[in-house]
Order: C-alpha cells, then sequence, then structure tokens
C-alpha cells in the first residue's frame, strides 16, 4: 500500500551536475544546493525520530511492489514475471548491518540519478529550516506528516548503497552509493533479478536496528498494514489484511487506530470513523477516518491526501480526487470498489459515471455520520469543527445537493453562548421569543471585538440573541442564506433593521424633534461625502453614534476582506447613526442653539465618526483624530 506518494507531476526536478568519472567506471555526481541543505537538516535535526527511516524505505518499497503489481494486470512482459511480491528485511547484528529488498519496478539509471536526488515536496527545506529556527522540535507528528523520504536513511547510516534493475526486461542493473555529504555515484552492476535492495551498515548510536526485536517491533507499529508481506530474517511480521473488508463488528477498535496512523502518518488516533459496505445500485466498501487534528498551514498540501482507491483490494491509486469534494478533503481512508475495470487508468477514474455515483453515496453517508456525531457526541462534534469548519462550512456554497445537510451542521458562537461554545441555527430558532420574526448576525475579528460593537447594544439590552462570525469563511456564507426555517437572516450592522421602540423603562429623554433635525443636518454638511447617510438611532442605548450599513452594502468584514485582497477596494460608504438620547448628543444639540458656528459642535462630529471607523477597525488616519481629540481636551480643560 503507498503512503506517503506524491504525483509524479508535483516533483521539482533538481537535476544534479555530473562531475568526474571515477576509476572503477562509477560516475560520480554532486546533489543541487536545496538538496544538501535537506541532509544537513536531517542528520541534524530529525534526531528525535531516527525510526522513521524504517517506515520511509519501507512505503518506498510497498509503492514500487505497487507499481508492478499495476502493471502486470495488463503487461505480463516483464522481468521476472513469477516473482513473489515481497520486501525482505536482512540484519546483521555483529556486523551492525541493515538491508530491504523488494520485488518492485526497480529503477532505471536516469531514475536513480532524477528521482533519488530529489526534495520530493516543494517547501520541505524552507520549513524544515523554519522549525530549526524558531528551535521547535520537530515531534513525530510533524516528521510523520510530511515524511523525508528516502534520505531519513541518513539519519541511522553515513554510507549507503542502493543496488537496482528495473521491470523492464532489456533493462540493466545500477550501483548508487552515497556518503549523503553532497556526491553519490553511479555504475553498471550484473543484477539478475528485478527490484531495489537498499543496504548500509548502521552508526553506532544507532546499531539496534541491526536487531530483530527492535526492526521487527517498529515494523509492527508503522507498516503493519502494507499490503505486501514483510520478511525479517525470514520471518514474516505484517499482518497484510484489508481491514476495510472485514466485518464492521469483527474489527477491533486498537486495529483501526493502527490502520488510520498507517494510512495518514497522524501519531494520533483519529476522532471518529466510519465504516462502510454497501451493495445494489453501486457496490464498494469504505474505511473512512476523521483527524483529531488540522495539519499546519505549511501541510495544507497534505490535505490532498485523503483517499486511496482499491479495486477488490488491489491498491489503484493514491489520493483519488473523484471520491470526495474540495470540502471534505481532510478525512482520510480507503475506499475499495468491484464495479470498476481492474486495468483501470487515471484518466478512466477521473470520467466514470461509477465514480460519481460513489462519491455521491460517500458524501450522504459522511454527511449522516457527522450529524449522527453531532446529535450523539457533541463534544467530539464541535472538536470537528473548530479544527475543519473553515474547509467544511465552504460545502454549503459549493454543494449545492447537500446545502440543507450542510446548513444544519453548521455552528456559531452567540451572545448566549460561553466562548468557545457552540450552537447550531437550529438551537438558536428553539430559543428565538415569540416576538422575534428573523436571525440576527454580526461578524468581526474575534469574539472580544464584536462584543465591543456598539450596535449589539439594542439585542443586548431586549435580550435578542445575535450569531458571532468570527471566522472569516463565516461571512462569504452566512448572508447568502436568505432564511433559515423560513426565518430571515439578517445582518445587524444594517441600516433598515426593523426594531422595536423601547417600552420597558420607558423613552430616555431624547433631543427635541427640531434641534435633532437641524443637528443631522449639521452633521451631514460636516462629514459631507465620507457618509451616505445621517440618521437617528433605534439600536444604541449606551454609545453615541454608530456606523452600519446601507441596503445594498456589503457585509463590514466581508468589505474588509476584500480591501486586504484589492488594495483599491474603495467599499460603499457607510450611514451614520446618533444615539439622540446621549448626553454628547444632546450637548451638541444645546450647542447648536447656541451658536451654530462653533467649531467644536464640527469637531466633536468628525471625532464621533472617526470613532465609529476606530471601533470597526478601518481608521486609516490616527494622526487627525488625535490631534483632533487634543484640540478638544485643550478646550474642555480651558
Ligand atoms: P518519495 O517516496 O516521497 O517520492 P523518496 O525520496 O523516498 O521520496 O523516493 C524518491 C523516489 O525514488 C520515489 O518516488 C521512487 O521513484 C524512487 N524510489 C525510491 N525507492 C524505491 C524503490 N525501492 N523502488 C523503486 N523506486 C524507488
Amino acid at each position: 500500500m503507498a503512503t506517503t506518494k506524491q504525483p509524479k507531476t508535483t516533483k521539482k526536478k533538481t537535476t544534479p551536475s555530473k562531475s568526474t568519472q571515477t576509476k572503477n567506471k562509477a560516475e560520480q555526481f554532486e546533489y543541487k544546493a536545496e538538496m544538501k541543505q535537506l541532509l544537513h537538516l536531517i542528520v541534524h535535526s530529525l534526531y528525535t525520530h531516527p525510526e522513521i527511516f524504517l517506515r520511509e524505505l519501507i512505503s518506498n518499497a510497498s509503492d514500487a511492489l505497487n507499481k508492478i503489481r499495476f502493471r502486470m494486470l495488463t503487461d505480463t512482459d516483464v522481468l521476472d514475471p513469477d516473482a513473489s511480491l515481497r520486501i525482505t528485511v536482512e540484519l546483521d547484528s555483529k556486523k551492525q548491518t541493515f538491508s530491504i529488498e523488494d520485488s518492485g519496478d526497480g529503477m532505471t539509471k536516469d531514475d536513480l540519478i532524477n528521482e533519488i536526488g530529489t526534495v520530493a515536496k516543494s517547501g520541505t527545506v524552507e520549513f524544515l529550516k523554519q522549525m530549526q529556527k524558531n528551535d521547535k522540535p520537530l515531534d513525530g507528528n510533524l516528521i510523520g506528516q510530511f515524511g523525508v523520504g528516502f534520505y531519513s536513511v541518513f539519519m541511522v547510516t553515513d554510507n549507503v548503497t542502493i543496488e537496482t534493475r528495473h521491470a523492464d526486461k532489456n533493462s540493466t542493473g545500477y550501483r548508487w552509493v552515497s556518503s549523503g555529504e553532497g556526491k553519490f555515484t553511479v555504475e553498471e552492476i550484473d543484477k539478475k533479478t528485478r527490484g531495489t535492495k537498499v543496504s548500509f551498515k548502521l552508526k553506532k548510536e544507532h546499531q539496534d536496528f541491526s536487531e530483530e526485536f527492535r526492526v521487527k517491533n517498529t515494523i509492527k507499529k508503522y507498516s503493519n498494514f502494507v499490503d505486501f508481506p514483510i520478511f525479517v530474517d525470514k520471518e514474516e511480521v505484517n499482518r497484510v489484511s484489508a481491514v476495510w473488508h472485514q466485518q464492521k463488528n469483527k474489527v477491533k477498535e486498537e486495529e483501526l487506530t493502527e490502520f488510520y496512523k498507517f494510512i495518514s502518518n497522524d501519531f494520533n488516533a483519529p476522532l471518529g470513523h466510519l465504516h462502510l459496505s454497501l451493495e445494489g445500485a453501486v457496490n464498494f466498501k469504505a474505511l473512512i477516518f476523521l483527524p483529531e487534528t488540522a495539519p499546519e498551514t505549511f501541510m495544507r498540501e497534505h490535505l490532498e491526501k485523503s483517499l486511496q482507491l482499491y479495486s477488490n483490494k488491489i491498491f489503484i491509486q493514491d489520493d483519488c480526487k473523484e471520491l470526495l469534494p474540495e470540502y471534505l478533503r481532510f478525512l482520510k481512508g480507503v475506499v475499495d470498489t468491484e464495479d470498476l475495470p481492474l486495468n483501470v487508468s487515471r484518466e478512466v477514474t477521473q470520467s466514470s459515471p461509477v465514480m460519481m455515483k460513489i462519491k455521491n453515496v460517500l458524501v450522504s453517508k459522511i454527511l449522516a455520520w457527522f450529524g449522527d456525531l453531532a446529535k450523539n457526541d457533541k463534544g467530539k462534534y464541535d472538536k470537528f469543527y473548530k479544527n475543519f469548519g473553515p474547509i467544511f462550512k465552504t460545502g454549503v456554497n459549493s454543494d449545492f445537493a447537500n446545502k440543507e445537510k450542510l446548513i444544519e451542521l453548521l455552528r456559531f458562537e452567540t451572545t448566549k453562548t460561553q466562548k468557545g461554545e457552540l450552537s447550531s441555527l437550529k438551537e438558536y430558532v428553539s430559543r428565538m421569543t415569540k416576538d422575534q420574526k428573523e436571525i440576527y448576525y454580526i461578524s468581526g475579528e474575534h469574539r472580544e471585538s464584536i462584543e465591543r460593537n456598539p450596535n449589539l447594544e439594542y439585542f443586548a439590552k431586549n435580550g435578542i440573541e445575535v450569531l458571532l462570525l468570527s471566522d472569516p469563511f463565516d461571512v462569504f456564507i452566512v448572508p447568502g442564506l436568505n432564511e433559515y426555517d423560513k426565518k430571515p437572516v439578517q445582518s445587524i450592522d444594517k441600516a433598515d433593521l426593523d426594531l422595536k421602540e423601547d417600552k420597558k423603562d420607558g423613552k430616555k429623554k431624547e433631543l427635541g424633534k427640531d434641534v435633532a433635525k437641524s443637528l443631522i443636518e449639521v452633521f451631514k454638511k460636516t462629514l459631507g461625502d465620507k457618509v451616505e447617510d445621517v440618521i437617528a438611532s433605534k439600536r444604541l442605548v449606551d454609545s453615541a453614534a454608530t456606523l452600519v450599513v446601507g441596503k445594498e452594502g456589503m457585509d463590514k468584514q466581508m468589505e474588509k476582506m476584500m480591501q486586504m485582497m484589492n488594495k483599491d477596494y474603495a467599499g460603499s460608504k457607510k450611514i451614520l447613526e446618533i444615539n439622540l438620547s446621549h448626553p454628547l448628543i444632546k450637548n451638541l444639540g444645546k450647542k447648536l442653539i447656541a451658536d451654530d458656528t462653533d467649531a467644536v459642535l464640527r469637531s466633536s462630529m468628525m471625532q464621533l465618526y472617526e470613532g465609529a471607523l476606530l471601533i470597526e477597525g478601518s481608521l486609516t488616519s490616527p494622526n487627525e483624530y488625535v490631534t483632533r481629540m487634543t484640540e478638544l481636551m485643550v478646550e474642555a480643560t480651558k
């Protein structure tokens, strides 16, 4: 079974330069600079998990075996067509040597030069350097998630030999030797059999890897589910079983966890799993895992290693993109179907109606599984949602067929939940009061800043619950919902909210109508085209002023993101609402009556407007703001 393979196309070719020809006809090559850096980092930083080398070598052997098995489905005209597909490890604890041999597809001279001298995953070197710089230990999980490939072998040895012969009948054998210090040699050898053998002498401090006990245990830990028998000194050590083919109730939890760790390279147990066996219009078995944690940002590309496709227990391809939509690609697992022809190619899987059918069934089963989880194990569901929510919720916009189900699976913090506690829309609706006709939301960078938003004052005072959207992806989804359970979904930042006047504790004394009208006129003149309008507010309780969005305006948080992406994007003008019962506004009213040319009047208005911008996080001229404030303070302290 393949584990960490990257599709060939994404490989960065770093063909090394050929330098000299040595006496015994071995050609000498030099690694590219990037490779040298990687080697240095491997030897000096990765020491904490030296046993990883074994997993990497076995994974390479298993990939090579998968390739030849796949080729032989349609083409048996290869070298050693009857050779058994297996991996053989030989140890000599006296001489402290280690070797691993496979009967896979082998390598040509070009492969040895181009594939082995290559940093497989772009960004690997940068990432490792960063980790080293930050003094972050490369713990098992990190190494587990990306793997350093063949070169991890230099953690345990100073000198490696590869002997290989490609599966084509007319191929030649080659020996590759390197001390990992910038150079390697390649020479022709007389090798009779197909496949690859990697051998070396262990460094003193790692001689335990020449002992059977140590090696067998390590193989059981990391490679138990490799789909080919692994022999250590002639004894078979791995289990070789297709876990997904077993009956659901017969598979033990530990076995599933072990299998998950094997296919995901995750060191943690999964958060949950889904085991399917379907017969009927479409036939397939699947074992799908939900990881407990999301990978680091750098690792996002590893989200791409989602599902492996098998055809009746035979490995067809890794990371089969056709099986899951983008928003579910954080899941790991295996899908095995008999409905595909055995000699299926990538092109076939891409356009096959069978794949489409499997995908549709799979997605609806997965969403039902999440639904169960949400209902029966809220703790687990919320954990999943916090980790993968940002990717998962994008499904609402992209998967039209499952939109309703996905909306039920959305979660939010609200003004009535504790920090970190999540609520569904259904739960929100169940808490709505009789008079409440709409579902309200407000967006912002994080809970604390949203909670300070003056636009919430009315809702807090009247006990109306508001969804708090602090995940950037929320603003791409919630405004588009329009309604849920026949209730309009409304941003409380909008100007045209239908808010009831405050009856409970009687109306606070407001500014007289005529003065208010004149004051608003002066506000409009002072602010000019900075705002779309100035109006009296129904929503403010404690604050003097706030900015809201016009009828056609975009969500403020969304607008901020648009501005981040495009510096020239100006955004729409806002409406300034003023609180006619606030002492400051009332004082401004008095000033207006006394002397409508008073400079303090206009400075205060400007200051109120910019203060509202500041709260929103969109004030671009802090200098002017502070200068004006100083002037006002000078006035006040005269
Ligand atoms: P990765 O396995 O992530 O591609 P490696 O450095 O481990 O990176 O291996 C590089 C490449 O060398 C493989 O992709 C494969 O083409 C080739 N290779 C390594 N080991 C073997 C092997 N045992 N048999 C055939 N090819 C191999």
